[in-house]
C-alpha cells in the first residue's frame, strides 16, 4: 500500500480522500492556498504545505509547486480529486516522471479520453453505443460535410473536440446555417481551447443524463457499480444525482454496463472512471468519459457498499480489484443533493463566514462536507460546500429521507441552495420520473 499520499485538491473531496487514506493507514499531506489554511482536511492531515496564493492558477493548478511539495514531504502517491488537475495528462505524466504515483489512469488514457473525437472512436471500436455523428473531425470538404449532416438528420450539434464544461457546442436546425456555424464554432474553439477541431452529432431533443461507474485495476479486471441519473442540471452543472437511474430498460442497461467494462479492458483502463451517456427512447448514447472520481460517486457507494476512493488507492498501489462483478450486490436507492454557497433564486455565489453549522443525521443519511461553524467560505473557488446523500430501501424512501435531512440541516451566515433542494425532492415531475436534462431549467423559468 502507498505509504504517503499528497491530496492535490481542496474542500469536500480533499476531506473525502483524507478519510479514505486514514482508513487504509496511509499518511496524508494537504496542500493549500494561503486562504485555505483553515480547511478541515488541512487541520486533519499529518502534514500540510502552502503551495501559493489564492488564485487557482498559482496554487491548485500550479504543477511545479505541487511536485515540489511532494518532494519535500517524501510523498509516494498524488491524488488529484476532481476538477483542477484531475484530467490533465501533463500533470499525470509529470507526477510519474518525478517518481510519484499518480492516483488515476495512465497519462495516455487521459489524453485519449480528453479529446472527444478520439474518445468516441475508441469507444465505438470497443462496442460502446455512441451518438450517430460524423465519426471523426469535420474537414474542409464542404460537400462531404453537408452529406454527413443530411445523413445524421437535422437538428445536428457541432461540438469542439477539446471542449468541456458545456462549452464549444452549437445546435444547427437547417442545412442553410450549417457551414457558417461550423466556421464560427471552429474559430471559437481555437480561441477557447487552442484546438479548432469540431465534429457533428445528432442533437437529441429530450435525453436524460445517465452514467456508468467503473473500476479497473489495469491488470485485466474491470467491474461496474451500476448507473446513476444526473439529469437535473443547471447550465450543464449537475444539481441532484441518484442511483440506480430510475425507469431504465433492463435489457439496454445490462448491455451498456457490460459494454463499459469490456471497453475498460479493451483500452487497458486503470482506476475509477465514469462513462457518460445520453439516454433517450430506451437507447444509450456515449458522450464522454471522465477519468477521475466524480462529485456524485457517493450514490454508487451507498447502493453497493464499495468505497470507490479506497479502491482508487488500492489500484494505484498495484493491487488487483477487491471485488469481482458477482460480488457487487445492488441494494435500495440513493440520492445526492449538491449544497452550493449561492443564492437559491439568483444563483449568485454567496461566500462568507459560517455562523452556525448543523449537519443532519439518521438512518441512511451521509454528509460529505468540509463546513464547520466559524469556517469562512472564500470567494475564489467553486461554490460546492458539501453533499447530502440519503439511502432508502426504494426511491420514495430515499427522497423522503432527503427531505427530512434538508429540513434538519442548518447553515447560517451564507446563503445556500438548500431551499431549492427541498422543493426539488418533493417536485411531482421529478418524483414521477418525468424529466429530461432540460427539466430543471424549465422549472426554474416558470
Ligand atoms: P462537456 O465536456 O462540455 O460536459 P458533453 O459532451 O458532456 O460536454 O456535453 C455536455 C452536455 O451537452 C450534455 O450533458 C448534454 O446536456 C448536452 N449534449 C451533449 N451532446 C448532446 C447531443 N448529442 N444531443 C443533445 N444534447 C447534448
Amino acid at each position: 500500500m502507498l505509504e504517503k499520499v499528497l491530496i492535490a485538491n481542496r474542500g469536500e473531496i480533499a476531506l473525502r480522500v483524507l478519510r479514505a487514506c486514514k482508513e487504509l493507514g496511509i499518511s496524508t499531506v494537504a496542500v493549500h492556498s494561503s486562504v485555505d489554511r483553515d480547511l478541515m482536511h488541512v487541520r486533519l492531515a499529518d502534514e500540510s504545505v502552502c503551495i501559493g496564493p489564492n488564485s487557482p492558477t498559482e496554487s491548485y493548478l500550479n504543477i511545479p509547486a505541487i511536485i515540489s511539495a511532494a518532494e519535500v514531504t517524501d510523498t509516494v502517491g498524488i491524488h488529484p480529486g476532481y476538477g483542477f488537475l484531475s484530467e490533465n495528462a501533463d500533470f499525470a505524466e509529470q507526477c510519474e516522471k518525478s517518481g510519484f504515483v499518480f492516483i488515476g489512469p495512465r497519462a495516455d488514457t487521459i489524453r485519449l479520453m480528453g479529446n472527444k473525437v478520439s474518445a468516441i472512436q475508441a469507444m465505438r471500436k470497443a462496442g460502446v453505443p455512441t451518438v450517430p455523428g460524423s465519426d471523426g473531425p469535420i474537414t474542409d470538404d464542404n460537400q462531404r460535410t453537408l452529406e454527413i449532416a443530411r445523413k445524421i438528420g437535422y437538428p445536428v450539434l457541432i461540438k469542439a473536440a477539446s471542449g468541456g464544461g458545456g462549452r464549444g457546442m452549437q445546435v444547427v436546425n437547417s442545412e442553410a446555417a450549417l457551414l457558417n456555424a461550423i466556421h464560427v464554432t471552429q474559430s471559437e474553439a481555437k480561441a477557447a481551447f487552442g484546438d479548432p477541431t469540431v465534429y457533428l452529432e445528432k442533437f437529441l431533443d429530450r435525453p436524460r443524463h445517465v452514467e456508468v461507474q467503473v473500476l479497473a485495476d489495469g491488470q485485466g479486471n474491470a467491474i461496474h457499480l451500476g448507473d446513476r441519473d444526473c439529469s437535473l442540471q443547471r447550465r450543464h452543472q449537475k444539481v441532484i444525482e441518484e442511483a440506480p437511474a430510475p425507469g431504465i430498460d433492463p435489457e439496454a442497461r445490462e448491455k451498456v454496463l457490460k459494454a463499459c467494462t469490456d471497453a475498460c479492458i479493451d483500452i487497458g483502463y486503470r482506476g475509477a472512471g465514469t462513462f457518460e451517456f445520453l439516454y433517450q427512447d430506451g437507447n444509450f448514447y456515449f458522450i464522454e468519459m471522465n477519468t477521475r472520481v466524480q462529485v456524485e460517486h457517493p450514490v454508487s457507494e451507498m447502493i453497493t457498499g464499495v468505497d470507490i476512493v479506497k479502491e482508487q488507492l488500492r489500484i494505484a498501489s498495484g493491487m488487483p480489484l477487491t471485488f469481482k462483478q458477482e460480488d457487487i450486490l445492488f441494494r435500495g436507492h440513493a440520492v445526492e443533493c449538491r449544497i452550493n454557497a449561492e443564492d437559491p433564486q439568483k444563483f449568485t455565489p454567496s461566500p462568507g463566514t459560517i455562523q452556525h453549522f448543523h449537519a443532519p443525521g439518521g438512518n441512511g443519511v451521509r454528509v460529505d462536507s468540509h463546513l464547520y461553524s466559524g469556517y469562512t467560505v472564500p470567494p475564489y473557488y467553486d461554490s460546492l460546500v458539501g453533499k447530502v446523500i440519503c439511502w432508502g430501501i426504494d426511491r420514495d424512501n430515499a427522497m423522503e429521507r432527503m427531505h427530512n435531512a434538508l429540513e434538519e440541516m442548518v447553515v447560517e451566515g451564507i446563503k445556500t441552495n438548500i431551499p431549492l433542494h427541498r422543493r426539488l425532492v418533493r417536485d411531482s415531475g421529478f418524483r414521477s420520473q418525468k424529466f429530461t436534462i432540460h427539466y430543471l431549467e424549465k422549472l426554474l423559468k416558470d
